[in-house]
């Protein structure tokens, strides 16, 4: 009776030692409704790149509100990192998806240059796999096929720096991409913006279901 209780015993812990494992290894993650954390870049204080008055933070944040109803009216859960016009540190929203474990992590930004130069880009971290870099491609895809300029295409690492990350794509335990929405900083570009930004909306929604269904 005795010897009995402990076999019982140990097998409870076997089994409870199983799960344990199998989730710190994300064998359960990518199961059941997929959970998309949206991040709108900047934010409050930090503004992001400007031009003219007009503020990078803003229009990061309208177009991650505008995806994320999309992606809702499809059947996908969805988070932000931030919602309102606050200042969100950048480990605090890869920290957020983690713990939310979400399994795709968008960023939303729009770019800035010296120079007069157009075009969306989208950045993927250095050490991404394949599978990652066909996620983020399907967004920009599907962006290409609304029109923005010249297409710059899916980058790895950092702007000038393939070695270092943006840190919500290297502190991000799930896939995630940061898309660069056009340069903020060339009028030509937030024309496109403005007047194709449903489509846009649209696009970068449609892009991230294919890749997450
Ligand atoms: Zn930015």
């Amino acid at each position: 009776m005795r010897k009995k209780t402990v076999k019982i015993f140990l097998l409870i812990v076997a089994t409870a030692l199983t799960v344990f494992v199998m989730w710190q290894f994300g064998v359960f993650s990518g199961t059941g409704q997929p959970k998309v954390c949206l991040d709108a870049g900047h934010g409050g204080s930090d503004v992001g790149a400007e031009y003219g008055g007009r503020y990078e933070k803003d229009d990061n944040l309208k177009l991650t509100l505008a995806v994320g109803e999309i992606l809702k009216d499809n059947g996908i859960k969805v988070i932000y990192t931030r919602k309102d016009d606050e200042f969100v540190e950048l480990e605090e929203r890869a920290a957020y998806a983690n713990k939310r474990r979400a399994t795709f992590f968008v960023s939303i930004h729009r770019n800035s240059a010296d120079a007069n130069v157009s075009g969306v880009e989208i950045w993927i971290e250095n050490t991404a796999p394949l599978f990652e870099e066909k996620m983020a491609q399907n967004i920009l895809d599907k962006i290409n096929e609304v029109g923005y300029g010249s297409s710059r295409g899916v980058k790895r690492g950092y702007q000038g720096s393939t070695s270092s990350n943006y840190l919500v794509n290297s502190a991000t335990d799930m896939p995630s991409c940061l898309v660069e929405m056009g340069f903020i900083t060339t009028q030509k570009d937030n024309e496109l913006f403005d007047e194709n930004f449903e489509e846009y909306a649209e696009a970068i929604a449609e892009g991230i279901i294919e890749s997450v269904k």
